[in-house]
């Protein structure tokens, strides 16, 4: 039940199309930013940044890859996030029963930030230092109760952003995968039983960004209840 975001990377072209509509539908500026020795612009997420191309360039079995990555957040169906939040003020984070968008409100300002921060397993949330909101991508909530979908999907010329219903987009990302793997054999759904913006990805997960997939900049070993444990230990 609720929407679910399916993302073809073997689709991306590396345009920043969405990356562009997501500033433009949140009303967000531009960021004064420096060649930082990547196509990458700007270098990561920010408070005024909700969505970011990532750019990396790969040299896997011998053979050159320049892979991309739109990244954003991933609407946990158990949102580690909202889990951590909750234990300070209650909805403080909410998650929207009708579409499962996880949304951060204004009654943010109460929690503390770096816990919240420490809890997304993908590296998502960002603070404005002035104000001491947190930010992230808001699925677009209020576009998909219009009917419309999310801005970064109505813009990507390529078939690599989807979104839908989730048993729809579930059914498409096994279809595509399927097909994929005859010409990738390594071609893998990232997360995709825990998340509502599911990557497929050609190549390792890792290849692409070290926060692509769960636990993948941490310890290997930690499961998702394990880490979950970790981080609803009373705070401070
Ligand atoms: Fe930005 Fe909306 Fe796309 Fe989230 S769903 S990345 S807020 S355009
Ligand atoms: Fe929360 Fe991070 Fe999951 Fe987004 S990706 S819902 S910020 S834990
Ligand atoms: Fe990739 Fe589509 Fe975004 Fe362009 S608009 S960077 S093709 S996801």
């Amino acid at each position: 039940t609720g929407k679910t975001f399916f993302v073809d990377l073997s689709r991306c072209t590396g345009c920043r199309g969405c990356q562009i509509a997501c500033k433009q539908w949140k009303n967000k500026p531009v960021e004064p930013t420096e060649n930082t020795g990547s196509h990458q612009n700007p270098p990561d997420l920010s408070w005024q940044t909700l969505k970011v191309v990532r750019f990396s360039e790969k040299t896997i079995d011998g053979k050159f890859h320049w892979l991309f990555l739109p990244d954003q957040c991933r609407h946990c169906l158990d949102a580690p996030c909202k889990m951590v939040g909750d234990a300070e003020v209650p909805d403080a984070i909410m998650q929207d029963p009708q579409t499962g968008a996880v949304v951060f409100t204004e009654k943010c300002k109460g929690l503390n930030a770096q816990g919240i921060r420490e809890a997304c397993p993908y590296d998502i949330p960002r603070v404005d230092k002035a104000t001491k909101l947190m930010y992230k991508c808001d699925l677009c909530n209020d576009r998909i109760h219009a009917g419309m979908v999310p801005s970064c999907v109505q813009t990507c010329p390529t078939g690599t952003m989807n979104f839908g219903d989730r048993d729809e987009m579930l059914a498409l990302a096994r279809d595509r995968l399927a097909k994929l793997k005859v010409k990738f054999p390594k071609a893998e759904l990232v997360d995709a039983d825990s998340v509502r913006v599911i990557f497929l990805c050609t190549q390792p997960p890792s290849a692409y960004y070290k926060h692509l997939q769960f636990g993948d900049a941490g310890p290997r070993p930690l499961s998702r209840k394990a880490f979950l444990a970790k981080v609803m230990r009373p705070l401070r």
